[in-house]
């Protein structure tokens, strides 16, 4: 059996710094100062060489810059970190070039110089257009701060612009959802992620969790609001492409298909996550340790996994049916030389009798009652069944 390695042609980028720390949150992210991201720009310009350097690698198809909030950067630092990719990595025809963004950290020098570095995706943490809720979570930007960032970045061009929504929030319920549903639909963004809240440990969120002063809506009313999320996209021309991600005609993010699909992907900055050649790698995530590093001319790998024929075919299969296209018979054949029916025979029978997945001659995917209990579908591709 032989198993087709693709060569990568995606990168993600992280840059860890934020205005805040929303209370929720439990990525990469920290508060620090102009000189210190001057620093990690620095690392980050080496790192990117060497990455550059250490794969085979074609014209890149998709680039992100993730966060963290990238655009915190000023105008001139948001300009060394596009003039760093185009120095490293060469850009595949009609590349799709992601960054992502807080309302209210965005100027329209800023935008200019984005765009004319070859952004033309841009995605907005908007999460809710509640103030009281926005309060609650912990983020600066209000609801007037997501209309002039919305705005500027109509202004400066951009015409692919994701917003992220966050639902089965503290206090809330289905009637203030749909408000913030009706005001985004009003906007009109080419793409939307809608994501329930997961409180984590180490967050604040967890802390007053814990101690019974972090109220969430009971899960009949998150149902419900998950319900409301995809009717609500559905019906105003929006594509539900993956459990938590809809999109316009043509604005899938091509970059976020890489993933879900167990493609390789490279990867830089602090914490950053790449896979490649069946290998994944985890970068040194402190932020002073990360500079020191690279600034000395070394990769910051800190861990290597080698993933094994088996958990690749899981992955294909646990990724692969967060998208509602599913995983096709040759698409999976194509990866791991052989048939996913002989594989998983046994998890796909059962949850295809429970009504959880369903399986035609293209290949398998979830049904409409198996979106709402994908976790448990998932699982069962996890080990032997
Ligand atoms: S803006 Fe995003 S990355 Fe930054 S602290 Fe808030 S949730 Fe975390």
């Amino acid at each position: 059996m032989t198993l087709v390695n693709k060569q990568v042609s995606s990168l993600y980028v992280h840059i860890p710094f934020c205005a805040s720390k929303c209370y929720y949150c439990d990525f990469n992210s920290y508060v620090s100062t102009s000189d210190v991201m001057d620093r990690y720009l620095d690392g980050l310009d080496r790192e990117l060489e060497l990455v550059a350097a250490s794969y085979q690698h074609e014209p890149l198809q998709t680039v992100f810059f993730g966060g963290g909030t990238p655009t915190i950067f000023d105008a001139r630092q948001s300009e060394r970190m596009m003039q760093m990719l185009h120095r490293h990595f060469r850009m595949a025809d009609g590349v799709e070039i992601s960054v992502e963004s807080n309302p209210g950290t965005v100027d329209l020098d800023k935008l200019h110089v984005l765009k004319d570095g070859g952004v033309n995706r841009l995605s907005f943490g908007v999460q809710s257009f509640d103030n009281d809720l926005l309060v609650k979570l912990g983020r600066l930007h209000d609801r007037d701060a997501v209309y002039r960032s919305w705005e500027l970045a109509r202004q400066a061009g951009f015409d692919s612009i994701n917003l992220d929504l966050m639902f089965g929030l503290p206090g809330q319920t289905v009637e203030t959802l749909q408000s913030t549903l009706k005001a985004l639909i009003e906007l009109g963004p080419e793409h939307v992620s809608a994501y329930s809240l997961k409180v984590e440990e180490g967050t604040p969120f967890y802390t007053w969790y814990e101690r019974g002063k972090l109220i969430l809506p009971p899960e009949e009313d998150e149902v419900q609001m998950y319900q409301l999320v995809m009717d609500t996209f559905r019906s105003n021309g929006y594509e539900m492409y993956e459990i938590s991600n809809y999109a316009k005609p043509g604005h899938r993010s091509r970059h976020n298909q890489v993933y879900w699909r167990n493609e390789p992907y490279l990867a830089a900055g602090s914490g950053a996550h790449g896979y490649v050649g069946g290998v994944r790698y985890i970068n040194q995530k402190d932020v002073p340790q990360y500079i020191e590093t690279t600034v000395g001319g070394k990769r910051p790998v800190v861990d290597t996994e080698e993933i094994t024929e088996v958990m690749q075919r899981e992955d294909t299969m646990i990724l692969g049916l967060r998208l509602l296209e599913g995983v096709t018979f040759a698409r999976f054949r194509e990866k791991h030389g052989t048939e996913m029916l002989d594989v998983f025979a046994g998890p796909i029978a059962k949850y295809r009798e429970r009504g959880l997945l369903t399986v035609d001659d293209v290949g398998v995917r979830l049904t409409p009652e198996g979106i709402f209990l994908a976790n448990e579908v998932y699982a069962a591709f996890l080990g032997d069944e």
